[in-house]
Order: structure tokens, then C-alpha cells, then sequence
């Protein structure tokens, strides 16, 4: 387990009543995350203040902890799978009250003026999106802190709704890895008879299995790991195809319309490609530390593939997500685990050993962390 060394940012130069907030930070991409204190932004007349209940934890806070991507400002304080419940909000909010349970998601902010976010799309936002956490705050200028934390302040046009029906620990994971996957499958319109790929069983990919089948599609799930076929059926899979074995793969060849490639490494894609119907596409969503090997380009001439990639999804499209999961009574399956089992999290879903998703347990941060 981790050190416990406490750690504190700077205080903000700034105005009264910033909340103190605990969370835990990695301060290099070489050390485990360990507990750390900072402020939270006092509460704009239209911010959302939340104590967070829940934290997923997503592949992408491990490659952001560890600099995978060279884009990472430390301290880092992950997560962006939260739900909590309103403890305060500014004059001007209207959708949320003090006790409400609301949710957010990977993003914070955006431009709101540029095409794409006037068209929802603030994901694709043309001057960029403010993510939930690594990335400078409008509002202060500091970097955001994400949802290893006891605390967040968000603009209430990033705040969803989510249904007190559901599990609120099991809903966290569909604020990136539900959305993640609905929008693509919402993209190409994914409907009954559809034949729809899945790459992947993590959290992604359990999240893909259970939406494409909700969808009405004929789902093959691809996993590298045999012990995972069973749970593969049991969430919504028509077929798995165990990906290392090559006669299995062969005969895959031509039949699917869409494929959802959610693998965090290198790999192979004219594997995959190959089993495109005629104008079907491959959507890569998983973002590996290095590029995949190239495919010759045939693999896509020849029946007019298209291969594509897709990023979370918009703020209007989260909560439709969020709103058919709770009519379809969709939620991830989760191991709960408290804060300080963090690091042991992040060395277990490396090899892949998740069903299907950690969600942190906020309340372990009052647990001596
Ligand atoms: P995860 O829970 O770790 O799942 C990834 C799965 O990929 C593994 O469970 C494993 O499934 C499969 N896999 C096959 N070969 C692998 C290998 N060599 N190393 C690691 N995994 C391998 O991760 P996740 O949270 O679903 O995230 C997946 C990827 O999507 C990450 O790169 C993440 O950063 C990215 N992401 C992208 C977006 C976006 O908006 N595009 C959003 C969130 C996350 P099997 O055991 O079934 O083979
Ligand atoms: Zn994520
Ligand atoms: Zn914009």
C-alpha cells in the first residue's frame, strides 16, 4: 500500500469560504497516489457544490497519473466517474437544490460559443474542453482537481441528473465509460439486428456490452481473456470470440456493422477491420501510450470501411444516456473499494483483472486518509 505522507497544494490567492477539500493526488508519474490537501473554488452564483459519494475509476486516470500521454501538470488528482449529493448552490442555479444526488463527468467546461458546442458536441469543443480534472479552471486559473476528493464545485450546465432508482455507486461508472460508449453506438445509429463488436471486456467494454444489447443489437464481444467468456453472455454478448485464437477470429471475417475497439494498448487493427460488412466502421475509443502498427490499406478500400474514433460524449447526450440507463435499469458492475486501495486498483486493472469497473467509496477519505 501507499505512503501516507500528507501533502498540501498552495492556498489560492482568493476570496473567503474556499472549502477545504481532501483527496489524493500522484505528485510525479512515478509515485503512488497519496493523500492531499487543497481549497475548492467558493460557490459561484452558478456553481454546484457536491459532497462526492462515489468516484469511478477509469483506465484513463491511470494513464494520466502516470503521464502516459506527456500532458499531465502534477500534482494530479484524478477521476472524473462522480456522484454526490448538492450540499450548496449559487443565486442564479435553478435545476439543482441542496440534497439532490447529481453526477459529473469527464468535462467541466468548454468554449460554449465555437460550432461544436453550440451543436452539444462540447467534447469536440474547438478551443477546448476544460476537463474535470488537469486541465487550468476559468474561474481560478489553478488546475482542476478531479474526484479522488471529498468535494468538487462545478457550473451547473455540467452537473447531470441522475435517478435516486438506481445504485449510486454502480451509476458512477456511466459518467465516462457509459457515455463513452453510448455515443458512438447512438452515432451510427445502432439499432434492432445491428451487428456490433465489442474490444475489450473492462470497464468500457462491459459498458458496451450491456448498451448495444439494450440497443436491440446481435453483440460478439472480442476479450483477450478466456475466464471472462461466461460474464461476457451474462452481460448481453451473442457470441464471444476469444481474440488470440486465430481460427475463432477467421471467422468473424465481413459480418459486423460497427465495431467499438475500447483496448488501452497497441494491437493489431486489420485484424478487425477485416470483419467489416461492406461500410462498416471501426471506432477506437481506447487510447494507448503508443500507436498501433499500421494496416495496409486495402483492408478498408475494398468494402468502403471506414475506420473512426470517438471521445465521451456531449452534455445533453450524457443525460440522455443516464436517463435510458435508468429506464433500462442499466448500471456497471463494480468492485467498491476505499481510497487507500487505490494503487492496488491501478496494478490490477493493468492486467486486465477488473469486473468491470472500481468505484471508489468516498467516505474512506474521512477513514484516516
Ligand atoms: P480497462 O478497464 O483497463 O479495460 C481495457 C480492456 O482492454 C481490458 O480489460 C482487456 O480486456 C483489454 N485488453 C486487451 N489487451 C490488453 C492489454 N495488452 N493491456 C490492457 N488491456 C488490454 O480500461 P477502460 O477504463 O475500459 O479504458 C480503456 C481505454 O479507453 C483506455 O485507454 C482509456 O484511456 C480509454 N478511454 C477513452 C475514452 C474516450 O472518450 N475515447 C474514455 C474513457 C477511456 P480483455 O481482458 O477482455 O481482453
Ligand atoms: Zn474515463
Ligand atoms: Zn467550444
Amino acid at each position: 500500500m501507499t505512503s501516507t505522507r500528507q501533502t498540501t497544494a498552495p492556498t489560492p490567492k482568493s476570496r473567503a469560504s474556499t472549502p477545504a477539500a481532501r483527496g489524493y493526488a500522484a505528485q510525479s508519474a512515478t509515485t503512488p497516489l497519496a493523500p492531499f490537501s487543497f481549497e475548492r473554488r467558493a460557490t459561484g452564483p452558478r456553481d454546484v457544490r457536491m459532497e462526492i459519494l462515489f468516484c469511478g475509476v477509469c483506465h484513463s486516470d491511470l494513464h494520466l497519473a502516470r503521464n502516459e500521454w506527456g500532458m499531465t501538470t502534477y500534482p494530479i488528482v484524478p477521476g472524473h466517474e462522480i456522484v454526490g449529493r448538492v450540499t450548496e448552490v449559487g443565486a442564479e442555479v435553478k435545476k439543482f437544490s441542496p440534497g439532490d444526488l447529481a453526477a459529473v463527468g469527464c468535462m467541466v467546461d468548454s468554449c460554449r460559443t465555437c460550432p461544436d458546442c453550440k451543436a452539444g458536441l462540447e467534447q469536440y469543443c474547438q478551443v477546448g474542453m476544460t476537463l474535470t480534472y488537469n486541465s487550468p479552471e476559468k474561474q481560478t486559473g489553478q488546475m482542476t482537481y478531479g474526484g479522488y476528493s471529498d468535494k468538487i464545485v462545478v457550473d451547473q450546465d455540467f452537473v447531470l441528473r441522475i435517478s435516486d432508482k438506481l445504485d449510486p455507486a454502480a451509476v458512477a461508472p456511466l459518467l465516462c465509460a457509459g457515455i463513452t460508449m453510448y455515443s458512438p453506438l447512438r452515432h451510427w445509429e445502432v439499432s434492432a439486428g445491428d451487428r456490433v463488436g465489442i474490444v475489450g471486456l473492462g470497464g468500457l467494454g462491459h459498458m458496451g456490452v450491456k448498451l448495444a444489447h439494450a440497443l436491440g443489437a446481435e453483440v460478439t464481444l472480442f476479450t483477450t481473456s478466456p475466464d471472462k467468456a461466461a460474464d461476457g453472455k451474462r452481460l448481453g454478448a451473442d457470441q464471444v470470440v476469444i481474440s488470440k485464437d486465430q481460427d475463432q477470429m477467421a471467422k468473424q471475417a465481413n459480418r459486423l456493422d460497427l465495431i467499438v475497439d475500447t483496448v488501452a494498448a497497441s494491437h493489431d487493427l486489420g485484424a478487425y477491420l477485416s470483419m467489416l460488412k461492406r461500410d462498416g466502421t471501426l471506432c477506437l475509443v481506447g487510447v494507448p501510450e503508443q500507436p498501433h502498427p499500421p494496416f495496409h490499406p486495402v483492408q478498408i478500400i475494398m468494402r468502403r470501411r471506414s475506420l473512426s474514433g470517438s471521445v465521451i460524449g456531449g452534455i445533453k447526450e450524457t443525460q440522455e444516456m443516464l436517463d435510458f440507463c435508468a429506464q433500462h435499469g442499466i448500471v456497471s458492475d463494480i468492485e467498491l473499494i476505499p481510497i487507500q486501495g487505490i494503487n492496488e486498483a491501478y496494478d490490477r486493472m493493468l492486467k486486465g483483472d477488473v469486473r468491470y469497473r472500481f468505484v471508489i467509496d468516498s467516505g474512506s477519505l474521512g477513514a484516516g486518509a
